[in-house]
């Protein structure tokens, strides 16, 4: 099969520093992934690097099959989306957009009916004669978009574009965002360190940590067997529970360092008597009376609601976090009863962080 972008053991260094290790990608056309991860971890060298702006060390770089390594930018014809103010605040939408196709020596009458065109996709006809500065960040971030959509690139690489709009705006874009990928049929690599973002844009999450990949996959996959306890606390919000256990019984029960030590079945196979640490999302840890059969009790040191949802933080060591749906009538300093479906249970190997699964 042929991907339309494919890294092959990519690696980069700047100087000493190794950047990037032993990136292996391949995105089918039409594909819409995310590269998240936290501060410093690689995102923005890895998608420079696929558009050229950096130099890889080593490794192989492919796009539509072909090796692109000692390919400049321009000749890549991949179009990079930024944050909106990157758009030329004196010139119109109209200049904005048909700006690459100017530089190319494409004709006047092609650049306005390009302009035409890529404005009905983005539902912006109306204000093609407008400067940036008489849009709101909203229509700017879609000026941004059309600039790339009209070049029609092999692909879209996206750096964090909407990390400056406010909250509000930013659910309404992703959507818009991946709507239009989807209308023009774009391949479209997406950095943010929101995962959240990454989740709910994206076909194929990559999650990154220090210049490494630590796991790809869709979305769910990622979110229900995470391959390490990084990912697992990475993917979620908020975000995943750990305490200390211990492999019980025949080997397939664990016994969670909680108030009375309680023992879950699970479907995972260990030693008796091996030390794992054990990972269980706030989702997952379910409110209920406190007599019921294997209720855990946990005392309340904080409640957060959103309306939605409510937060409940426990005291004592690990600090743990139980969503409940809309607002608990629960107060600090209150028990609660806590089920947990054994079949939830993520089991960590405590030294390498290595799912147990
Ligand atoms: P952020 O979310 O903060 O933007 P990121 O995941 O995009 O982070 P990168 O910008 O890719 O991170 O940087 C990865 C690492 O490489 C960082 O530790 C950074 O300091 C380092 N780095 C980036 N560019 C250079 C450079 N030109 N020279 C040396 N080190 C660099």
């Amino acid at each position: 099969m042929t991907y339309q972008i494919e890294l092959d053991r990519v690696e980069k260094h700047y100087g000493r520093f190794h950047a990037l290790k032993e990136i292996s990608l391949a995105i089918p056309k039409g594909q819409f992934v995310a590269l998240v991860g936290p501060s410093g971890c690689g995102k923005s060298t890895l998608l420079r690097s696929i558009a050229g702006l950096e130099r890889i060390t080593s490794g192989t770089l492919r796009i539509a099959g072909e090796p692109v390594n000692d390919l400049p930018p321009r000749k890549r014809d991949l179009a990079m989306v930024f944050q909106s103010y990157a758009l030329y605040p004196h010139m119109s939408v109209r200049d904005n957009l048909t700006y690459a196709l100017r530089l190319k020596g494409v004709s006047r009458a092609e650049r306005a009916r390009r302009a035409e065109e890529v404005a009905a996709v983005i539902g912006l006809e109306t204000l093609l004669d407008r400067r940036p500065r008489e849009l709101s960040g909203g229509q700017r971030q879609r000026v941004a978009m059309g600039r790339a959509i009209i070049r029609q690139p092999r692909a879209f690489l996206f750096d964090e574009p909407l990390s400056n709009l406010d909250a509000a705006l930013r659910v309404r874009m992703r959507k818009e965002v991946r709507a239009l990928h989807d209308r023009i049929g774009a391949t479209s690599v997406y950095v943010t360190h929101d995962q959240i973002e990454a989740m709910t844009m994206a076909d194929h999450v990559v999650v990154l940590q220090a210049g490494r990949i630590e796991q790809q996959g869709t979305p769910m996959a990622l979110y229900d067997r995470p391959a390490n306890r990084f990912v697992a606390g990475f993917i979620g919000s908020p975000a995943m529970n750990f305490m200390p256990g211990v492999i019980a019984g025949d080997g397939r029960a664990v016994r969670l360092a909680l108030p009375g030590n309680p023992v879950l079945e699970t479907a995972i196979a260990g030693t008796p008597g091996l030390e794992v640490e054990v990972g269980i999302r706030p989702e997952h840890m379910v409110l209920g009376p406190l007599d019921a059969p294997h209720a855990v009790p946990l005392v309340v040191s904080a409640v957060e609601t959103t309306g939605a949802a409510s937060y409940l933080f426990t005291e004592g060591e690990p600090e743990l976090i139980v969503t409940t749906e809309g607002t608990a009538a629960i107060r600090a300093d209150d028990t609660i009863g806590v089920s947990i479906d054994p079949a939830r249970v993520h089991l960590f190997e405590p030294e390498t962080g290595a799912s147990l699964r």
